[in-house]
């Protein structure tokens, strides 16, 4: 739903959406979403409490039993259904998401049609959820292994990805036979909605799938708390996914969790340093850095070190900072004024500490957007290997660069953190590519490429980074129960 400002811009009104009707909360209260460019409201979101999300999980409970018995290949339909209304959405959706999360256009149509992909991927994936028959070791026996939906799944997602975090639950669990209750980030709720809209069009039965957005507090202590949620998918901060793990584990609850990174980059002498540089721009950069598998340290091996410094730092002042809907923008603003808290935090640690700020290292300004959270794209160099950069997650645009001197110690400092989700090298020697990325204690690894995801493949992190995969076939095992079901069938009748 959408009114017109008095500037003329759609200021967009969204709703939750329970048990296939478009709902206001019931306690009538709203929030503001705004422009991270400029300050500015984009529109208002419905604020579900804690009696919203319970119609919702009453909802998703109802609807469950009739879902999980749909035979696939109908619940394969539903999920085209979307797939296409998306498809035919993007632009609108994509505009949706610029607005209240800043990155550029281009970005966002990328990330709308991703999400697209993981129903289309999900709709063939659902027609392959098979069972097994294990041989038996008697004649009076069969051995049967059936693969049943988990049940009423809660999808929790981050602000950073607003569409494709939610299309890489929603779709598999939906594929598997689960219902949903999604609870987007507050900062960009918007987007959900414009999605949610898809789902409505495409006629998915009621109760399949609902949206509540609002404080996450209330609404978190119901789907932790409800038995009949079975599973909770979230993607989010290393920090609130370990509260929810430890809270689920009251009632073994199933999780998933796709947790906080801290990639290394790693730039051996051997690399073609040109497509290193060009896969670190855009491994860092994209998003604003705001990206859970970005660049965050680049550690170079030191014969080559001044001449990669060099190169990215050209590419770097070349990157340009603006509104994410002006045309030509690489890097939009950061979320909010925490973001930029925490860039200039990390900065002035660096220089502190005996660090060069290569280029960047400050607010960037914007002509016409004095409100924006617009941090300069930042290359630092020289730093003690604890500096705050080297240790925490930075999200946002700065990365830190070190050098290293034998292929030991450069996977032994790319492995120095609790975090493991995604790594990068860049190597021409084939056996080195083979050992580093074996060496290394990530569930994703680049090898000569920055952009590692995509919806066939696993996506998922080691140690402090999560628990479980999303996406490929592992997508829908992860909303799957496995049932063993031993069948006693009797002797045979003798002749
Ligand atoms: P966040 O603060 O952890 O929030 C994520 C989601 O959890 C939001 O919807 C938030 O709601 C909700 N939430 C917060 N506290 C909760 C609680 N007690 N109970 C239930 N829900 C709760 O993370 P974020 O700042 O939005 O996102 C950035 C983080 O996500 C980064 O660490 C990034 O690395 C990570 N991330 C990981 C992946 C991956 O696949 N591994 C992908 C993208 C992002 P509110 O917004 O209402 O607080």
């Amino acid at each position: 739903m959408t009114v017109e400002t008095e500037a003329g811009r759609a200021l967009i009104q969204g709703r939750l959406y329970i048990g296939g009707t478009w709902c206001e909360a019931k306690a009538g209260g709203r929030f503001e979403v705004v422009d991270p460019s400029n300050g500015e409201l984009v529109g208002t979101m419905a604020s579900a409490r804690a009696d919203d999300a319970q119609a919702a999980v009453d909802a998703a409970a109802g609807a469950f039993a009739a879902w999980a018995a749909l035979p696939a290949v109908q619940r394969a339909r539903h999920l085209r259904r979307v797939a296409e209304r998306i498809w035919a959405e993007r632009d609108r959706i994509a505009e949706v998401m610029t607005r209240e999360q800043g990155k550029p256009l281009v970005e966002a149509r990328g990330e709308v049609g991703m999400t697209a992909e993981y129903f289309e991927w999900n709709a063939e994936e659902a027609r392959r959820v098979y069972g097994d028959l294990i041989p038996a070791s008697v004649a009076s026996k069969r051995l049967a292994v059936l693969r049943q939906p988990v049940g009423v799944t809660a999808a929790i997602t981050p602000w950073n990805f607003p569409a494709s975090m939610l299309g890489r639950k929603i779709a598999p669990a939906l594929a598997a036979g689960c219902t949903v209750v999604c609870k987007p980030a507050s900062a960009t709720p918007l987007t959900a909605w414009a999605l949610f809209e898809c789902l409505d069009a495409a006629g998915l039965p009621a109760g399949v799938a609902n949206l509540i957005a609002g404080p996450a507090g209330p609404i978190g202590d119901v789907l932790l708390t409800d038995r009949r949620v079975r599973k909770i998918s979230f993607t989010g901060s290393t920090e609130v996914g370990k509260d929810l793990m430890r809270r689920a584990a009251d009632q073994m609850k199933k999780v998933s969790l796709e947790l906080g990174g801290h990639a290394p980059f790693l730039i051996f002498a051997d690399a073609d340093l040109t497509r290193a540089v060009d896969g670190l721009i855009a491994s860092k950069y994209r998003n604003a850095g705001q990206t859970c598998i970005c660049a965050n340290r680049l550690y170079v091996e030191e014969s080559v070190a001044p001449e990669v410094e060099a190169a990215l730092a050209e590419r770097v002042r070349r990157l340009r900072v603006g509104p994410g809907l002006e045309q030509g923008v690489d890097v939009g603003p950061l979320i909010d004024g925490d973001a930029m808290t925490r860039m200039r935090a990390q900065v002035e640690d660096a220089v502190e500490r005996g660090g060069r700020v290569v280029c960047g290292g400050q607010r960037a300004e914007v002509h016409g957007h004095l409100g924006g959270h617009f941090f300069a794209p930042t290359v630092l160099a020289g730093l003690p290997r604890d500096a705050r950069v080297a240790r925490e997650e930075t999200f946002g645009p700065i990365i830190g660069l070190w050098t290293f001197r034998t292929e030991a110690e450069a996977i032994a400092l790319a492995n120095d953190t609790p975090y493991g989700l995604a790594a990068y090298v860049y190597t021409r020697d084939l056996g080195r590519a083979v050992r580093v990325a074996e060496g290394l204690e990530y569930g994703i690894v680049g090898l000569n490429d920055p952009v590692p995801t995509v919806v066939q493949a696993p996506f998922g992190g080691m140690k402090e980074s999560g628990t479980g995969r999303e996406g490929g076939y592992e997508g829908v095992l992860a909303y799957l129960e496995t049932k063993f079901v031993s069948i006693g069938i009797g002797e045979a009748p003798t002749a």
